[in-house]
């Protein structure tokens, strides 16, 4: 079944994925492959100057990318792999906007802070970094920095810097705000066709098709572990006369109390179908032919107990049920055709009663 979308938190999000979303560990795979040439480019550039503590720093961050990226492929673990890669490049964006590496043009490479951390985390976590990283570096181009680090900085670029890359952390924040909500939306929506498909729209019941599925489940586990299951063919007796004598609508208001019924007499791992026009079908997991009996029963006379209000009357009515549990090797569909002449045999003996179809005497149904 698929997870109800409506009451899934903000963090819950990243376990699905939309058809063409790039996956985390996809992406942070891609940008460490493409991270560690540059790296080792910007080592040589640096090697060749002959500044050996930047060839030596930028060398060990490539390593390091390495062997997450490689430590991912061995443990498969994404937590780890996406923490690694956070502090990986948080440090050593720290450590190139400090050094003033390349002639101090390294600072740059902030800019593709955001995105990154907007994409591969949740979005307070993107918040958080994103403030943490403009706030340090106000705090580096403040006087304190400047009495730290010496970094040669003009003002004007300092200016820009940080009014610019402020800017592009809320571009980024509003963005993917924006891809979350379509992601939540598209979630929701599939969600919501999924139980369209599997649902009767009047009572919320499963349709027949999702019946048939369980009926299809439930028959493999009996064949492969022999535990019986049983079904319940229950009809609304002489349903027609309710619509010929107060309407439609007290009809449908009918089949809803049937519905609630069952609902409140089943147990959660039961599957309760509306099988068609004012007939249902349960099925009843692990549950041998007495036990069956014994719930159908108990359906019957909570339906004969219930009563509708309709235009200040009293309407009630009774179900039929007929029995049948699997047993040999037959289908699901003789199953059904077993039920089927039970509920006919009730039918016939008077209704408001519940029939078994008794497999020790074929062709039988006993009320
Ligand atoms: P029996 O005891 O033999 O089952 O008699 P019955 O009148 O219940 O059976 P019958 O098959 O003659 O009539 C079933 C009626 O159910 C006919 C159809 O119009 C009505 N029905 C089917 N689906 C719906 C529905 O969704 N809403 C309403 N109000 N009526 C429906
Ligand atoms: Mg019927
Ligand atoms: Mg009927």
């Amino acid at each position: 079944m698929i997870h109800d979308p409506h009451t899934t938190p903000d963090t819950e999000l990243s376990q699905f994925r939309v058809k063409g979303e790039i996956p985390v560990p996809v992406l942070i795979g891609w940008l460490s492959l493409a991270a560690i040439p540059l790296l080792v480019f910007f080592a040589i550039r640096s090697h060749l100057r002959g500044d050996a503590l930047i060839f030596a720093v930028l060398v060990t961050f490539s390593a390091l990318l390495a062997s997450n990226a490689l430590w991912y492929q061995v443990s498969r673990n994404t937590t780890l792999q996406r923490r690694g890669f956070i502090v990986l490049i948080t440090v050593l964006f720290t450590y190139l906007a400090v050094s003033a590496v390349e002639d101090g043009s390294a600072i740059m490479w902030l800019f593709a802070f955001p995105p990154i951390i907007f994409y591969i985390s949740e979005a307070r976590i993107g918040v958080i970094a994103c403030s943490g990283g403009l706030s340090a570096l106000i705090l580096l181009f403040s006087p304190i920095g400047d009495s730290l680090f010496n970094t040669p900085y003009s003002t004007n670029f300092r200016l820009t810097m940080v009014a610019a890359l402020g800017f592009e952390m809320v571009t980024c924040y509003i963005l993917d705000q924006s891809r979350r909500r379509s992601k939540l939306g598209l979630i929701r929506l599939a969600a919501d066709f999924e139980f369209a498909a599997k649902h009767d729209a009047l009572t919320g019941l499963a349709n027949r098709r999702e019946a048939h599925h369980q009926l299809d489940t439930e028959h493999q586990r009996y064949l492969r572990h022999s535990r019986p299951f049983s079904v319940l063919l229950m009809d609304i007796d002489l349903f027609k006369s309710v619509n010929d004598n107060y309407g439609h609508q007290a009809g449908d208001l009918m089949i809803k109390l049937v519905a609630r019924a069952l609902r409140q007499q089943c147990r959660k791992m039961d599957t309760l179908s509306r099988w068609g026009g004012e007939e249902y079908l349960v099925v009843l997991p692990e549950t041998g032919n007495a036990e069956a009996l014994i719930t159908a029963e108990r359906i019957r006379q909570a339906i004969a107990e219930e009563a509708i209000a309709f235009e200040g009357q009293q309407v009630r009515a009774t179900i039929s049920a007929g029995v049948a549990t699997i047993c040999g090797d037959e289908s699901v569909d003789r199953m059904l055709q077993r039920a089927d002449e039970a509920l006919y045999c009730a039918k016939s003996q008077g209704r408001n009663r519940v029939c078994n179809y008794d497999t020790a005497r074929p062709g039988s149904a006993v009320g």
